[in-house]
């Protein structure tokens, strides 16, 4: 790509939230450079259960997960670290897909109508008139808009000197795909001391297992195998799936350094979408679901300021600004709560109980953690 060049929208990242966003962008007549360090498709540390709201949008964008494979899942159970279980229906419900086939999709369907650059962006240098990324082969590139979309956490939110990359994160998270008898229709989140452990089907019949630990509960074994068999295990229905299940991946994925902690969705006047935005805490299995969300939220403002003759990027900031926070900042808020609950194992017996006696309680409190469907 030449640096004479200046693009509509430079997306930086190309996981959910990037490609969304680049998707809905090459519908208009807006020209797109999306850059992402890996290559396409590759396994990622996730839960894998994506929220029903975002099916009509996806559809939109010719995008249709369940035929595609992706399993539909009605049905939620959550166990505390003794094994006790209550099994209740998902408000809206949601599907399983693997991140290898879910990013690959929106890639294969966004790849022919934008310019596609594989490398790692080191720094981003924004202003309000236009903005540039430098990656590591040295090269830089140009864009009136800058998305940020690279997730979690990335060596770019150090040269945007973001507060949250400067602070340890205590959480670190595993995944991997098995052999097992599960239903197809549920996803389970069972409890261990110090952690968490989703377990849903995939398209592939799969079962993704991704859990959540913090680093002091994992560094006291430090072998994830070992873990899974003392720490993880303790529950009986972890029991149940370690000692069965048959792996699929040679090793599992490990991520560190998760970080929940609040940051802006605008920085240095780059635009976040997705996790680089906040990260919803994972037990909520709302994140690709808010990824996807804000990807549309940016869109919309873009192009309606883009098609007004008072287009400028102060007030697509203000905006965009106030829809992110009028979606979400509630939802990470109610994320925050729930997760410090189910770190106690007292509290989260006197949830089960509760959502025993009043069968409502536990969709109410799902609802809080989603949205409605996305209106197109
Ligand atoms: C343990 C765990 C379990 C989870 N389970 C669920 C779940 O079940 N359901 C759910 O909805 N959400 C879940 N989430 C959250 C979900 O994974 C995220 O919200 C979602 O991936 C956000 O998408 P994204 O596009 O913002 O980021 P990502 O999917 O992380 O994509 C970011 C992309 O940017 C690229 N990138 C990063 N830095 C650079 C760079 N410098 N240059 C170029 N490219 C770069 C990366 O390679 C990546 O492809 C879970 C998260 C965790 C940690």
């Amino acid at each position: 790509v030449s640096s004479s060049v200046i693009f509509d929208v430079v997306i930086v990242g190309g996981g959910v939230a990037g490609l969304t966003a680049a998707l809905h962008l090459s519908k208009t007549n807006c020209n797109v450079c999306l850059i992402e360090k890996n290559e396409y498709p590759i396994h990622k540390v996730c839960g894998e259960y994506v929220s029903n709201e975002v099916v009509d949008y996806l559809a939109y964008l010719d995008i249709h997960p369940f035929a595609s494979g992706a399993v539909p899942i009605t049905q939620f159970e959550l166990s505390t670290k003794n094994g006790n279980l209550l099994n209740t229906k998902l408000p809206l419900g949601g599907f399983g897909m693997s991140r290898y086939a879910l990013d690959y999709l929106l890639f294969k369907k966004v790849k022919d109508s934008i310019t596609t650059v594989y490398d790692t962006v080191t720094t981003i240098n924004a202003t309000i008139k236009e903005g540039t990324v430098t990656l590591q082969n040295r090269k830089s590139i140009r864009g009136k808009v800058i998305l940020g979309a690279h997730g979690k956490r990335s060596i770019v939110d150090k040269s945007l000197q973001r507060d949250f990359i400067f602070k340890k994160s205590q959480w670190l998270g595993v995944k991997a795909h098995y052999e097992y008898e599960f239903p197809e229709d549920k996803v389970a989140l069972h409890a261990f001391d110090g952690g968490y452990c989703g377990l849903s089907k995939t398209e592939t019949g799969a079962v993704n297992a991704c859990y959540l630990t913090t680093y002091q509960s994992f560094k006291k074994i430090g072998d994830i195998s070992q873990f899974q068999r003392e720490i993880l295990s303790f529950n009986p229905h972890l029991k149940d799936f370690f000692s069965k299940a048959k792996p699929i991946f040679k090793e599992p994925k490990v991520i560190s350094q998760i970080s929940f902690d609040k940051k802006q969705p605008v920085d240095h006047h780059v635009f976040m979408i997705g996790d680089s935005a906040g990260l919803i805490h994972p037990l909520c299995g709302n994140g690709m679901a808010m990824a996807i969300h804000s990807a549309k939220l940016f869109v919309d403002a873009y192009l309606e300021l883009k098609n007004s003759d008072t287009f400028n990027l102060i007030t697509l900031q203000n905006i965009y600004t106030q829809k992110w926070n009028e979606n979400f900042q509630k939802r990470l808020a109610t994320g925050r709560k729930i997760q410090k609950l189910l770190q106690s194992d007292t509290l989260t017996n006197n949830l089960l109980i509760l959502g025993r006696i009043f069968p409502f309680l536990i969709p109410q409190i799902i609802k809080r953690t989603h949205g409605n469907p996305i209106a197109i």
